[in-house]
């Protein structure tokens, strides 16, 4: 079985969009990409399919396709001032900012820093929260998150599974940390700020 991943890294949303604050890559994804490696699998990364290789030679090749490639394109929100600088989408935000982490320890400062903005992230869910807390971990000035949802319940339903008692709370506006880390510290760190719920569709960092 062979693998061919457009990315310079295995893994898609799991290596790159999801932060490691909240999932390892080294621990969690690495380590799997090398047990299946160790079973025989072959993984090609940096290899675009219809644009690097030819989909119609690889139909040539193999026996079968599978199709696994995932939901790259975002869900716009086309209102007005939506192309000011400083308005991105949500993987653009945390895609960088895993990838520097990774290449560099964010020496290399190819990604968006929210340190010292004032950041507005719209729509919660996975992906709000994880732009929340790597906001928080880059140190912004102030924090906004704009749900459409209302706001959760704090204390989890008693039929919730795995309700653990102290239920959860949901702030909608969080102020800089006081006590600044290193680049790495921060972004590694499981000490996640609690969020809110639903979709993101742009982050803002003016
Ligand atoms: C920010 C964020 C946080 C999330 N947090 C959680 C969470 O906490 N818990 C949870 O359960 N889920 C979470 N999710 C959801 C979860 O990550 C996704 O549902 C899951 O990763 C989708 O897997 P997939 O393989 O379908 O797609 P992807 O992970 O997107 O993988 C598709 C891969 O295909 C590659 N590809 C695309 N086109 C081509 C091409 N032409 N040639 C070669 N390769 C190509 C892409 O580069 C990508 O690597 C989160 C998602 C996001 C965005």
């Amino acid at each position: 079985m062979t693998v061919y991943e457009r990315a310079d890294r295995i893994g898609g949303l799991l290596m790159y969009g999801i932060p490691n604050m909240k999932l390892d890559k080294r621990i969690v994804v690495e380590r799997r990409v090398k047990l299946m490696e160790d079973e025989g699998v072959k993984f090609v990364t940096n290899a675009d399919i219809g644009v690097t290789h030819d989909a119609g030679e690889l139909k040539r090749q193999f026996d079968a396709i599978i199709l696994a490639t995932g939901a790259t394109k975002p869900r716009d929100l086309p209102m007005p001032g939506r192309n000011l600088k400083g308005v991105y989408f949500a993987m653009e935000f945390l895609t960088t900012n895993t990838k520097s982490l990774l290449d560099s320890n964010h020496a290399d400062g190819n990604f968006i820093n929210a340190q010292g903005k004032d950041v507005i992230v719209i729509g919660g869910g996975d992906t709000g929260n994880d732009c929340i807390g790597t906001s928080m971990r880059h140190d912004c000035r102030s924090l906004v998150n704009f749900e459409l949802l209302p706001q959760p319940p704090p204390a989890a339903p008693r039929t919730t599974p795995g309700r653990s008692g102290r239920g959860f709370s949901a702030p909608t506006t969080a102020t800089r940390r006081r006590r600044p880390r290193s680049a790495a510290t921060r972004a590694n760190s499981p000490s996640s700020p609690r969020n809110s719920s639903a979709m993101t569709a742009a982050i803002s960092v003016a």
